[in-house]
C-alpha cells in the first residue's frame, strides 16, 4: 500500500490547487481499506470536482485509484450486458472499454474526468445521460468495514448528487448496458467530444462547472448576464469561453477561488434574483487563511 506523507493536494486535483494532506493513502484491497475506514478519511477520486483548501487536509486522505480499478463484463445475454466497474477506474477508461465491447450507454462519460467512484457520488453526466441511467447496484464499504450492495433506487441519485457518501466509501458498481453498433457508439462519442472541445476551456486547469444549473436556466448564462465573464481574483478567473468554469490562470489559491465564487453568487443574486447552488465540493479547512 502506497502512503505519501505531507502530500500536496494540488498534484491530485484538476484545478491544481490545494495544500498538503497529512497522509495520502492508496489501499489496494478491501482488507487494506477496512482498517483505514476507522480513521474517517476524506475520500479522493480523480480530484476533478474538488477545491482543496490552501491549508490542505488533516488526517488521512484515501484514494482507490491504485486498486479497485477492475472493469469487467460479468454477463452478456439477450442484448444486454452487466458490467462491473471498480471505483478506482477512470470513467473515460470505462467508457472506452464499453465502446470496444460494443456496449452502448456510457457514451456520455467519455469526456468527464475523474474516477468511477467520484462519478457515482456526483451522479456525473450531461444532457445525453448520467450515471443513474446505467447503474444497477453500487458496492460500498461502510465505516465499520462491512461491504454492502445498494440498489439503484436506494442511492438517492438526483441532478449532480447522490446520497451515497453517507453510506461509506463507494468501491464500485454493477452497470446495465445495451448491445450497440460500435460505429454508432464511436460517432456519438466523437460528436460529444467535439461539442465539449468547442464549449469548454480545456487548455487551463479547472474543476468543470462550478455551479449547478438552476431549474430551467443555465448557470453560465446567469453569470455572463451579470457581466462576470473574465472576472478575476488573484490567479482565479471566470472563463471567457464558458462562464460557469473558473480556471486557474497560474498560482491561484483556494482562497482566490472562494472569493470569486462568492462574488458570482452575490452578483447573480443581485442581477437575476437566482441563488446559485455549488456543484464543486470544498475539501479541507477553509476557516483559516491557510497560507500554503
Ligand atoms: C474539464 C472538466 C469537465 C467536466 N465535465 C463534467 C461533465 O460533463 N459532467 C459532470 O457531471 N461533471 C463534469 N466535471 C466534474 C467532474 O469531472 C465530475 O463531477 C466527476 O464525476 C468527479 O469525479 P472525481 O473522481 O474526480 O471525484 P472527486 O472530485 O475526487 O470527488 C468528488 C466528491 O466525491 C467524493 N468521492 C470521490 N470518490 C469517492 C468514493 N469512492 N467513495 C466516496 N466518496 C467519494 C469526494 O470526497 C468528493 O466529495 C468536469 C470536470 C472538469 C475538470
Amino acid at each position: 500500500m502506497i502512503v505519501l506523507e505531507r502530500e500536496p493536494l494540488w498534484k491530485w486535483t484538476t484545478l491544481r490547487i490545494g495544500g498538503p494532506a497529512d497522509r495520502l493513502v492508496f489501499p489496494e484491497s478491501p482488507e487494506e481499506l477496512a482498517p483505514l475506514m476507522e480513521r474517517r478519511p476524506f475520500i479522493l477520486g480523480g480530484g476533478s470536482n474538488l477545491l482543496a483548501a490552501d491549508a490542505g487536509i488533516r488526517g488521512d486522505v484515501v484514494c482507490l485509484a491504485k486498486g479497485f480499478a477492475r472493469v469487467e463484463i460479468v454477463q452478456r445475454r439477450g442484448g444486454m450486458a452487466r458490467v462491473y466497474a471498480g471505483a478506482g477506474a477512470r470513467l473515460a477508461r470505462l467508457a472506452a472499454a464499453c465502446y470496444r465491447a460494443g456496449l452502448t450507454g456510457m457514451e456520455f462519460a467519455l469526456g468527464i474526468p475523474g474516477l468511477v467512484g467520484g462519478a457515482l457520488i456526483m451522479n456525473a453526466g450531461t444532457g445525453e445521460g448520467e450515471m443513474k441511467d446505467v447503474v444497477e447496484r453500487v458496492t460500498v464499504m461502510e465505516r465499520g468495514g462491512a461491504q454492502r450492495e445498494i440498489a439503484v433506487d436506494e442511492c438517492g441519485f438526483a441532478y449532480r448528487a447522490s446520497a451515497l457518501a453517507a453510506r461509506g466509501v463507494v468501491t464500485g458498481a454493477f452497470l446495465r448496458l445495451g448491445e450497440g453498433e460500435r460505429e454508432t457508439i464511436r460517432q456519438t462519442m466523437r460528436r460529444l467530444q467535439r461539442a465539449r472541445l468547442a464549449a469548454q476551456p480545456l487548455d487551463l486547469p479547472s474543476a468543470g462547472s462550478v455551479f449547478k444549473n438552476p431549474p430551467g436556466e443555465s448557470a453560465w448564462r446567469l453569470i455572463a448576464q451579470a457581466g462576470l465573464r473574465g472576472a478575476r481574483v488573484g490567479g482565479a478567473q471566470v472563463s471567457e469561453k464558458h462562464a460557469n468554469f473558473i480556471v486557474n490562470t497560474g498560482g491561484a489559491t483556494a482562497k482566490d477561488v472562494v472569493a470569486l465564487m462568492e462574488t458570482i453568487e452575490r452578483r447573480v443574486k443581485a442581477t437575476s434574483g437566482v441563488t446559485l447552488e455549488r456543484e464543486i465540493r470544498l475539501a479541507g479547512d477553509f476557516s483559516a487563511d491557510g497560507a500554503r
